[in-house]
């Protein structure tokens, strides 16, 4: 069992304790743009889906307002019809007249049916594009509270983060072996912890937190000394004990 003799143990434990929680701080930090994002997309959907209610809704008065304007062209139609009708002398251009004035009532009355039917479907419309609308509204609110909210919070983290980059500042100036450090700031990059405290519960077996393998009493000599790091043969974690380090 390899191992490394620094009297700088308890600072180095110190200083990954800052390091570790200064990730935290940086790792939520970096995920806040994709949380506004996703905040931004969900109002766009909203949008999108108020959008396609209005566009239907403008539709249907459209067909609406041409099914009245035929409406009262046919009844024009009929209106003229019935004035030519008593300048007709011949009888069968008289039927000719009168069918045709039929056939103009019935698309009159086919007209004012579908009319009909587009001012019901125009209110169910509306209803639905009031809902939309709603529904809308309450998405651009909670999109600005969420956003406003991230932003506070990232407010908050950077300051957090500022005070850990300070602390680790002054347990940097308490450091007396520069190379064991820079050993641990090497390794920082690749891992998130190199540090692990071994429990010693009073007669409990003694294992790696990083892997789990049980130590053994060589390895349990060295986490016994002084100033000293275990190094783990299976997972090269550093580890010092937890009686010695309190
Ligand atoms: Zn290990």
């Amino acid at each position: 069992m390899d191992y490394i003799s620094t009297p700088d143990v308890k600072t180095l434990l110190e200083i990954q304790k800052t390091d570790f929680q200064y990730g935290l701080y940086i790792d939520e930090i970096a995920s806040i743009p994709e949380k506004i994002k996703r905040a931004e997309e969900e109002l766009r959907k909203a949008e999108t889906v108020r959008q396609t209610f209005a566009d239907s809704l403008k539709k249907i008065q459209l067909s609406q307002r041409e099914a009245e304007l035929k409406v009262a062209e046919t009844e024009n139609l009929i209106e003229k019809y019935q004035l030519q009708i008593h300048s007709v002398k011949d009888n069968a251009a008289y039927q000719t007249m009168l069918r045709q004035i039929d056939n103009a009532k019935t698309r009159k009355d086919e007209l004012e049916t579908s009319a009909l039917v587009l001012l019901e479907d125009i209110e169910k419309a509306l209803e639905e594009d009031s809902r939309a609308k709603q529904t809308l509204e309450e998405c651009v609110k909670k999109k600005e509270e969420t956003v406003a909210a991230l932003e506070k919070r990232k407010q908050q983290l950077e300051a957090y983060a500022a005070l850990e980059k300070q602390k680790k500042i002054q347990l940097c100036t308490k450091i007396t072996s520069r190379e064991i450090f820079d050993r641990y700031e090497a390794l920082r990059t690749k891992k998130k912890r190199i540090i692990f405290v071994v429990r010693d519960v009073a007669g409990g077996r003694l294992s790696c937190p990083c892997c789990n393998m049980s130590v053994t009493s060589s390895t349990s000599g060295l986490l016994k000394k002084a100033d000293t790091f275990a190094v783990c043969p299976e997972c090269a974690a550093w580890l010092c004990l937890e009686s010695m380090v309190l």
